[in-house]
């Protein structure tokens, strides 16, 4: 590790561009300190309840403008971490809306913290005071660093203690946001007089209090608009002021009412625009944006902020004076966020590990003095110069500055349409959208088809229209008061019945809101009502039952509540019905999983996964229950994980694609089952999976259609040991059930002499059953305690086999391995076992002897799918499962039913993830098998080759690996520097199983692999 290049970083601020950084820096290697003024991370969407202060038009203390209705205005697809996709909450809980409320993106800033272990690196309740440049000490290098002084909180509110304190830092990175510092209009009179209410819409949290009142909304960008639109529910009257009739009006909001901007406030009440007209007002809400601050950034005046425009800066990050060991991170505005923070985030990284050069501080100067000089020219106000709107720009800044990916086309569009919609329609935009194809094959391709609410209000059932207002309207050129009679007469949908329509069960809620308003309110909604019930006539598509907005809210509400099997099961059926109608091609399938759902998923299949354990995990799901009087057999217990296991691969090479298994906190670095579950949370498998569920019985049917189906018949365990037996069709069955849970013995065979393998169910092993003490498969091994003083034979050495001795020796009196070739060397080797007496005495082939007390066979394990009823197609000889084309489709039967899990001695999970996209893309039809004769010859050649039993085993033949996957599904090839560190690690467990986890050097490669991918930053021998 270079660690010349490794800097000490502080990051200001734990909102989206302060945990960008802090993922960008630790990726790099950084040594990296997040220091953020408020309890928790989230930064704006940290939603805070309190308000004022007595400051209602300035900060107020508080970092949030959040107020309590916000939805996101981006959608959620693109709106998210790159490699860490906003997807809905897999615990049922949430908000799946494509445009969700801020507590759902709270959450998932949240989970993005603990998926890249990012809290490790938080400091919070820490404020900091002043960053400064250090003093040069005698033995400083002349390097700039910087003094942060920083006040610490600890205790409760009352009682709480604050502290201060200094540190130096090679470099801090600025990322507090830019939206906290209200900005007011400087052009109105009498503001200082006005007794009435103003306050900022920082300061603005419900609508409540201004029930009855006659509001003022001044501004009408996204919150301007938004504020109005809800204060329309209870205020008698609402203005919008609007600065400029040409520009900031566009036909979105219905029912506000109009004026130019305001001239002066009167003592009166009055509120005096500058056409002359003017309204008696109860209070004022400025809309009117937020200004850059950094009252702690001491840099004897290098960099200001002027008219909003913070300078100089090069590309909105690096102040060429101070660059690079100052820089910002969420300056720029009208970008896509979080994406274009981390793109920043990755540069500055980059630059301070010397990976990345900046030009000299002149030359940053001049092309900060030219950028902002080409925006004046171009008309931009200086107070802009922050503003980009340009998608093509930032995919070029991204490119240039760190090798950030293009934002992907679809996602250009969507981003588009959903800035168009907002624009023009307001009060709908967020739950009324229809998606062009290219838009759907995105959302295809990543998985959000399979989202079941995300696309559900819009794009399936409902498409809720808002009022198109009049075509006039959309000219600018109108005068103000045909504009304000217009916008009186429009009518307001939202969230309003019809009368015509039935009360539908989820409209309450909206009716008894409409029984709390004035009467003056409720008049107007009446004719409201009416217009709206002539508008629902228009623009309906297909001849679908429209539902209103209450009951659309109602019916998600509902889904989300009732999320048990049943319901889950039907959204996802109906989902895939509908995906099919929309998609250009009906290719998906209803998919049983039986225990790889993501790569389903994201082709759009509707999934279901039935899982007979009360969990996600598989192995990893650490059962200590073993024995069960079977202590040779599977003992009921699908895992056979013993309490001291640890990975035998390095978790930098274990992680599913895109998810890395970093380490976390909370989780035990031994164990693989933490990353699984946060995998299945990131993802949303849980919304898929049906725990409890044991399958009983799959086979096949051929449906009228022609078409091979599978019935799956399984038990669903209730509780209280009870379990209902349900029967369900599917186009397509993967078998997944693992390779590691029915335990294959020893036949000992005196006649020859040699130690064969068989089944328990072969039943011929010789002085095994009339052995009386203790012998039982590792499968059913746990903890070395109850082995003490004892003498113990272990049958095999392979992994488990080496490793179980080693944890042996330290309590047994002694412990002997009984091994089939005498190649390998370990402590206490023995030749096979040739006998075993009743007396207790073990024989080996060599003919010595010991006496035992214990017998722990470690000789591995068979297929077994008790389950698959195929009628002989498909079986399992020899510990061969075939026939298989490529360890995955057995040809008479392709592709309804598949494998994904059967090659061992594989990179896992990724080769079971190529399989899974491969399966995947099969049904949806992207891809196609041969015939099926080809394929049966092909297994059949494949099958000829090797020795039965290591039919499946790749013996981690990474090019292979690699070309499977290209082959299949253009999976991309496994970077080189990973198969380095794995080949090296399965060597080293080889030859030195007692110290290769803890005791490992790395070649250049590797190191700079792990440094590229964030693992640096985690580098210690326990979190390896
Ligand atoms: C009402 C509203 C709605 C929005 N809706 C959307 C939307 O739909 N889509 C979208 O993309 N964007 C939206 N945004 C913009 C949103 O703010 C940005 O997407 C993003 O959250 C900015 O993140 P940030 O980390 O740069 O700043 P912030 O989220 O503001 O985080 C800055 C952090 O710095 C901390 N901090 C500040 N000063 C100090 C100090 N001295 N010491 C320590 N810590 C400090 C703060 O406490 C805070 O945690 C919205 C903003 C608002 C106000």
């Amino acid at each position: 590790m270079a660690s010349s290049k490794k800097k000490k970083v502080c990051v200001v601020g734990a909102g989206v561009s302060g945990l960008a950084s802090a993922r960008e820096l630790l990726r790099e290697g950084h040594d990296v300190t997040v220091m953020e003024q408020s309890g928790d991370v989230g930064g704006q969407w940290l939603y805070d309840t309190r308000v004022d202060a007595g400051d209602p038009l300035g900060a107020a203390g508080v970092h949030s403008s959040m107020y309590s209705s916000v939805r996101l205005f981006t959608p959620r697809q693109v709106t998210g971490f790159s490699g860490f996709p906003f997807y809905p909450s897999s615990s049922g809980a949430g908000d799946a809306r494509r445009y969700p409320c801020h507590g759902e993106f709270l959450r998932y800033i949240r989970d993005f913290c603990h998926a890249f272990g990012l809290m490790d690196t938080i400091r919070l309740n820490t404020k900091v005071l002043r960053v400064g440049v250090a003093p040069l000490c005698s033995d400083d290098d002349g390097t700039m660093r910087w003094t942060v002084r920083f006040a610490v909180k600890q205790g409760e509110a009352g009682g709480e203690v604050v502290t201060t304190e200094e540190e130096v830092f090679d470099a801090v990175v600025v990322a507090v946001g830019q939206y906290t510092q209200p900005r007011l209009p400087t052009t109105i009179d009498g503001m200082d007089m006005w007794t009435r209410r103003q306050l900022h819409s920082h300061s603005y949290r419900v609508p409540d209090s201004f029930s009855g009142e006659a509001v003022v909304v001044v501004g009408f960008h996204k919150s301007g608009k938004d504020i109005a639109l809800e204060l329309c529910e209870v205020a008698s009257e609402v203005h919008v002021s609007v600065k400029s009739m040409d520009h900031d009006v566009t036909p979105g909001v219905s029912m506000a009412l109009l004026h130019p901007q305001i001239d002066r406030l009167c003592e009166d009440g009055r509120v005096v625009f500058v056409d002359g007209s003017c309204v008696v007002a109860d209070a004022i809400i400025y809309c009117t944006g937020y200004d850059y601050s950094f009252p702690f950034l001491d840099t004897g005046g290098l960099v200001t902020v002027d008219d909003n425009r913070v300078g100089p800066l090069f590309d909105h990050t690096f102040p060429p004076a101070m660059a690079p060991s100052l820089s910002f991170v969420g300056i720029p505005n009208k970008v896509v966020v979080p994406r274009f923070y981390e793109v920043q985030a990755r540069w500055v990284a980059q630059v301070l590990s010397g990976r990345r050069s900046l030009p000299a501080p002149e030359e940053m100067t001049r092309a900060a003095e030219e950028y902002n000089l080409a925006r004046e020219i171009a008309g931009v106000p200086k107070r802009r110069a922050h503003d980009v709107s340009d998608l093509e720009y930032c995919d070029v800044f991204g490119e240039e500055r760190c090798g950030f990916p293009a934002l992907e086309e679809w996602k250009k569009e969507l981003l588009l349409s959903s800035i168009a919609s907002m624009r023009d329609r307001t009060e709908s935009f967020r739950d009324d959208y229809v998606d062009s194809e290219l838009v759907m094959a995105g959302l295809r391709s990543e998985g959000w088809m399979a989202c079941p609410h995300v696309m559900y209000p819009g794009s399936l059932y409902t498409r809720r229209r808002s009022v198109s207002l009049p075509s006039e309207l959309r000219s600018a050129s109108l005068p103000s008061h045909a504009l304000r009679s217009l916008f009186a007469r429009a009518p307001l949908l939202r969230g309003r019945p019809s009368p015509d329509a039935a009360a539908p069960p989820g409209s309450r809620g909206v009716q008894q809101r409409v029984g709390n308003l004035t009467a003056v309110q409720q008049r107007r909604r009446s004719s409201d009502v009416q217009a709206a019930s002539l508008l629902h006539g228009r623009g309906d598509s297909g001849g679908k039952r429209r539902l209103c907005a209450g009951e659309i809210e109602n019916k998600e509400e509902w889904a989300w509540r009732t999320r048990d099997r049943t319901c889950r099961h039907g959204v996802v059926v109906s989902l895939e019905q509908s995906a099919a109608t929309m998609a250009s091609s009906s290719k998906t399938k209803k998919v049983c999983v039986i225990a790889p759902a993501c790569r389903l998923l994201r082709e759009g299949h509707a999934v279901t996964v039935m899982e007979q354990s009360a969990g996600v995990g598989g192995q990893w799901l650490n059962d200590p229950a073993t024995d069960a009087g079977d202590p040779l057999g599977a003992a009921g217990v699908h895992s056979g994980v013993y309490a001291s296991l640890r990975l035998n691969a390095p978790r930098d090479s274990m992680g599913f694609s895109d998810f890395p298994f970093f380490p976390q906190a909370t989780t035990p670095a031994a164990i693989h089952v933490g990353n699984i579950r946060d995998f299945c949370h990131a993802f949303g498998l849980m919304n898929v999976v049906r725990i409890n569920t044991k399958v009983l019985n799959v086979s096949p049917r051929r449906d009228d259609d022609g078409i091979m189906r599978w019935t799956v018949r399984c038990a669903a365990e209730q509780g209280d040991d009870e379990a209902t037996v349900v029967e369900e069709v599917f186009d397509a069955v993967v078998v997944a059930s693992g390779q590691y849970s029915h335990p294959r013995l020893p036949t000992i065979d005196v006649s020859r002499c040699v130690f064969r393998v068989r089944t328990l169910s072969t039943d011929k092993y010789l002085g095994m059953e009339s052995w009386r003490r203790r012998q039982l498969h590792s499968h059913s091994y746990r903890v070395p305690d109850s082995f003490r003083d004892e003498i113990v034979v272990v049958v095999g050495c392979g992994e488990s086999g080496k490793e179980i001795a080693l944890e042996l020796r330290e309590v047994a009196r002694e412990v002997h391995v009984s091994v089939k070739s005498m190649d390998a060397v370990v402590p206490g080797m023995r030749k096979a076992i040739e006998r075993m007496c009743e007396d207790g005495r073990v024989m080996f082939a060599d003919g010595s002897c010991v006496v035992a007390d214990a017998i722990i066979y470690c000789t591995g394990y068979d297929y077994s799918f008790p389950f698959l009823d195929t009628g002989g197609l498909v079986s399992v000889d020899d510990n061969r499962v075939g026939p298989l084309y490529e360890h995955t489709f057995p040809p008479a039967m392709a592709p309804s039913l598949s494998f994904v899990g059967v090659p061992s001695q594989v990179a896992a999970p990724r080769f079971y993830e190529v399989q899974a996209r491969w399966v995947a893309q099969v049904l949806s039809g992207r891809r196609s098998l041969p015939e099926t004769e080809e394929i049966m010859c092909a297994a059949r050649e494949v099958a000829g080759g090797v020795t039965r039993r290591l039919s499946h085993a790749i013996f981690f033949d990474l090019d292979y690996c690699d070309e499977f996957a290209e082959k299949h599904c253009g999976f991309p090839r496994m970077e080189g520097w990973k198969k380095e560190l794995l080949l090296a690690a399965i060597a080293r467990l080889r030859d030195d199983t007692e110290s290769f986890r803890d005791d490992y050097h790395d070649s250049e490669l590797v190191v700079e692999g792990l440094r590229s991918e964030g693992w640096l930053a985690k580098a210690s021998p326990d979190t390896r």
